[in-house]
């Protein structure tokens, strides 16, 4: 009887089709487990990316398939999230402590994506994961101004900075470390290791997600990152524009190049709604992220407005997100943010740092 009651169980289920994950809990892994005990039916779901209120939406899509079973015990649906480490580049492992490291490039300067990867590591965090910020654009960190952020990091006890914490994130910049106003003149090899050592040289903790602001383009910085750093998978934030879709193609073959998964392309400044008038126009052209996207294989995780707000609360130092979190844009924000997870928590999982160590002794 059991076990009918959970095949049961397990057809009410399938019929609900998660939108970020496009499949069925089923057939996503997303089902752990249905247990039948004292008169109740225990069902376990286990998410790969964080909910934040999300959960509720799929509880309350899933109940009216279960409750429209007849005679089934009492039903106890637990929806919980547990984000693992993925597979990254062959040779290199990921680092014990940072389960995946999200790498945000683009083609061209401009585009946006330095503000789209603080919204999306905001966003991440307001969706209850553990999230680090690392500003990879050595030559002009932006990210201290778009946090409000300023002040040298500290050393703990083991010598290593404590990073700076601005709104649930945990950030870490060379714009932290050197005068604002004073050049840097940077060699090849120089930035390479500095990449490295702000990275290594970080007491970021546990966390879910290291989301590293790239430079544009495909220079130094980005060669170090595909080839020495465990990365699990990249972004690419473009402009509709064919200038700059001819360079986001770049950067995206690069990761390509290298083995690194790419999670998708963010069409950013899209349109422009005209504040006094609500006339929209597309500034940058329409559609070529999409084209992109379909061309290349990879999903278009979503489009982002030109809009005044999203540039004025970035210059005051704090993002959009923050701000206005229950806002439209911010909503924006966690849709791409969630597709983000939801297709990283598809990617093949990692392995490595579960296996346990063999130490032969001899006596
Ligand atoms: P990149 O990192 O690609 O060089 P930035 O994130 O520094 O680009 O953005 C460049 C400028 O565009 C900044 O002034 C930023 O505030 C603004 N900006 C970015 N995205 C948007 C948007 N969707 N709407 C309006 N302004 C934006």
């Amino acid at each position: 009887m059991t076990e009918v009651i959970k095949a049961r169980v397990r057809n009410a289920l399938s019929q609900y089709n998660d939108p970020y994950l496009q499949g069925t809990v089923l057939e996503t892994g997303v089902l752990k487990s249905i247990e039948i005990d004292d008169n109740i039916t225990h069902i376990k779901l286990e998410f790969g990316f964080p909910l934040g209120p999300y959960e509720k939406i799929i509880k309350s899509s899933l109940m009216p398939y279960l409750n429209a079973l007849p005679g089934l015990p009492k039903i106890e649906l637990n929806i919980t999230s547990r984000i693992r480490a993925h597979q990254v580049q062959s040779g290199l492992k990921p680092l014990s402590n940072i389960k995946n490291i999200i790498a945000v490039a683009s083609g061209k300067g401009g585009v946006g994506k330095s503000t789209t990867a603080v919204n999306l590591a905001v966003t991440l965090a307001q969706l209850g994961a553990q999230v680090g910020l690392l500003d990879a654009d050595i030559y002009g960190p932006s990210q201290p101004i778009m946090l409000g952020a300023s002040g040298r990091p500290a050393l703990n006890s083991d010598k290593k900075l404590i990073p700076v914490h601005a709104f649930g994130v945990k950030t870490m910049s060379i714009g932290y470390l050197v005068d604002e106003q004073s050049p840097v003149i940077w060699r090849g090899p120089m930035v390479s290791s500095t990449l490295q050592q702000l990275l290594n040289e970080t007491a970021w903790g546990e966390l879910d997600y290291l989301i590293v602001d790239l430079p544009p383009g495909t220079g130094d910085i980005q060669l170090t990152l595909a080839q020495k750093i465990p990365v699990s998978g990249a972004l690419i934030v473009t402009t509709p524009q064919d200038i700059a879709l001819c360079d986001a193609v770049k950067a995206l073959n690069m990761f390509k190049k290298v083995s690194v998964s790419v999670l998708g392309v963010i069409q950013n400044m899209s349109m422009h709604v005209c504040e006094r008038c609500g006339h929209q126009e597309a500034i940058f052209g329409s559609g070529g992220g999409d084209l992109m996207a379909k061309k290349h294989q990879v999903p278009l995780l979503g489009d982002l407005p030109l809009d005044t707000r999203i540039r004025t609360y970035s210059d005051e130092g704090q993002p959009l997100v923050a701000i206005e979190e229950s806002g439209e844009i911010a909503a924006m924000y966690r849709e791409i943010a969630r597709k983000l997870t939801a297709k990283l928590s598809l990617e093949p999982v990692d392995y490595s740092n579960n296996i346990p160590k063999i130490v032969v002794k001899t006596n």
